[in-house]
């Protein structure tokens, strides 16, 4: 068993084995012109954060080290901001691969970024249900889905202080009006029709 596969059947049994291959082999076709000239990281605002730069992640997909790809917090920490891509000197879809790769974690739910994907699903349900996000339903639906009674108490002296200055207010969890329930089911029927 590969180092990726070991970590993961030790800390969440229910994570898929191994990234899918032919994902990553289209993200390869995205950067496969890729100097490796450093602009990217030269521009991104994030790089000091990442453990690999941009640049060394672009080598580490034409290599197909999956391995360093999904053991690295880089793609995860990429904000979207499209320096990188406006910059890339072979005009490069950068930002879209980084994206992509996000995509690849989350569908193979791998360990690694268990944390960011039940986030970022708890946020988008919260936006889904009143159009907007609510701190305190993003939360409660973040806890639960991380099934962990311990979880809560971290949060909890951070939560009294913002409420204290009135940062986020109390809100009960509730269904809402599902403003935005039609939309997210098109891109779903959308994506899933891409996928064929
Ligand atoms: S800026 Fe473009 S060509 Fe240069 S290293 Fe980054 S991806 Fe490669
Ligand atoms: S789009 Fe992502 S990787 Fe590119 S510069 Fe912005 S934060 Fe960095």
């Amino acid at each position: 068993m590969n180092r990726l596969g070991k970590l993961e059947s030790e800390q969440e049994p229910e994570t898929a084995p191994a990234p899918v291959i032919d994902s990553l082999a289209s993200i390869r076709d995205m950067v496969s012109t890729c100097i490796q000239c450093g602009t990217c990281t030269g521009s991104c605002p994030n790089a000091f954060a990442m453990d690999l730069t941009p640049r060394q992640l672009w080598y580490n997909v034409l290599r197909g080290e999956k391995e360093t790809i999904f053991h690295s917090k880089t793609f995860s920490l990429c904000s979207v901001c499209y320096y990188c891509t406006l910059r890339c000197p072979r005009g490069l879809p950068l930002t879209e691969a980084m994206s992509a790769l996000k995509q690849i974690a989350a569908k193979e739910n791998l360990a690694p970024y268990k944390k960011s994907i039940r986030f970022y699903k708890s946020f988008m349900e919260s936006v889904c249900r009143h159009g907007r996000v609510r701190e305190m339903e993003l939360m409660t639906l973040y806890f639960i889905s991380m099934k962990s009674p311990f979880l809560p108490l971290q949060f909890a002296p951070l939560g009294m202080k913002l409420m204290g200055k009135g940062k986020i207010s109390f809100e009960i969890p509730s269904k809402g009006n599902g403003a935005l329930k039609a939309i997210f089911r098109k891109v779903e029927e959308l994506e899933k029709k891409e996928e064929k």
